[in-house]
């Protein structure tokens, strides 16, 4: 990563690497006939060949089942060694698919220790898949530091796309989708979420038609109290989207108010796993 690549010298080149990858080369000189890059290169013609070493992030999904690629299930079939975030946790998924390669479980307590090892058996010329609990690895998760140290041996790293609940819940929400900013997790304490909503209000300044959609992953105990915050922060009548166990039997988009929001889970208790979205210009 820290070079950009020589433009490969023959045709032969591209073409080996994309045998590897399982995509013929007919396919992909079908794939854009007309060069504008429009059509899609589809399933790879034969499921056995091999992927070419290095570090998959392999998106799996956030709730419902169905949402697997078939790529994602060839790519973990064949890889070496799949590196879970929970691996009780991701056991039901590859049970589901059929997928018994060795796991091994990498997460915020052993991410420092394992890395380098990890990054030993790649330079090796091994197929490394990484998964978290749920949607894409590297988006609130602790893939981002075996990518990080991979690329930094010039170790290869493949996104295998699929589901994402940010990107499920602002394409869905109403809400602008031109520019957003995703905000991970808010602070555990009161007086640090107070700060970070404050710090976001300033940054949209008085350019609110332009600014991003604010897009946060809250845990359900934060909900009642974190649209308190909003409220007094950005005003009682900021419009807030909640997008709740996407993909899921109960998924619901709840869309009103901060004060109404507020309201509503005075007499309910939130429950499930929530996407929490805002933007001024659609103030109720
Ligand atoms: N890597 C994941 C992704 O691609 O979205 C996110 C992992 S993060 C540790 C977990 C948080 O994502 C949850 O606490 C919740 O805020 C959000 N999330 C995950 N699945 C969700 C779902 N089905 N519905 C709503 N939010 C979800």
């Amino acid at each position: 990563m820290s070079q950009i690549p020589e433009v490969p010298g023959s045709q032969d080149d591209s073409s080996e690497e994309m045998e590897q990858e399982g995509l013929s080369v007919d396919d992909a000189d079908n794939a854009d006939e007309t060069g504008d890059g429009e059509e899609t290169v589809y399933e790879p013609l034969d499921p056995f060949s091999a992927p070419a070493p290095g570090l998959y992030l392999v998106a799996t999904p956030i709730g419902n089942l169905e949402d697997m690629t078939y790529r994602a299930v060839r790519i973990l079939k064949a890889s070496d060694l799949i590196l879970a975030e929970d691996t009780r946790h991701s056991r039901v998924l590859l049970g589901h698919y059929g997928i018994s390669r060795p796991s091994e479980s990498y997460n915020d307590f052993n991410k420092e220790k394992r890395t380098p090892g990890y990054v030993d058996r790649l330079k090796n010329g091994e197929r490394l898949a990484l998964i978290c609990d749920a949607g894409t690895p590297g988006i609130a998760d602790p893939a981002f530091n075996l990518v990080k140290a991979a690329l930094a041996e010039g170790i290869k790293v493949y996104p295998i796309p699929g589901p994402c609940a940010m990107v499920a819940a602002v394409t869905a929400s109403g809400l602008p989708t031109d520019r957003f900013s995703f905000e991970n997790f808010p602070p555990k304490k009161s007086a640090q979420r107070l700060r970070k909503l404050e710090s976001l209000k300033q940054r949209w300044g008085g350019e609110e038609q332009h600014a991003p959609t604010l897009i946060f992953y809250v845990s359900p105990h934060q909900i009642r109290q974190f649209l308190e915050e909003i409220a007094e922060v950005f005003g009682p009548d900021m419009h807030v989207v909640l997008a709740r166990e996407l993909t899921k039997k109960f998924e619901e988009f709840l869309s009103d108010t901060a004060a109404k929001l507020r309201e509503y889970y005075r007499e309910r208790t939130p429950r499930g796993e929530y996407v929490l979205l805002l933007h001024p210009q659609n103030k109720r």
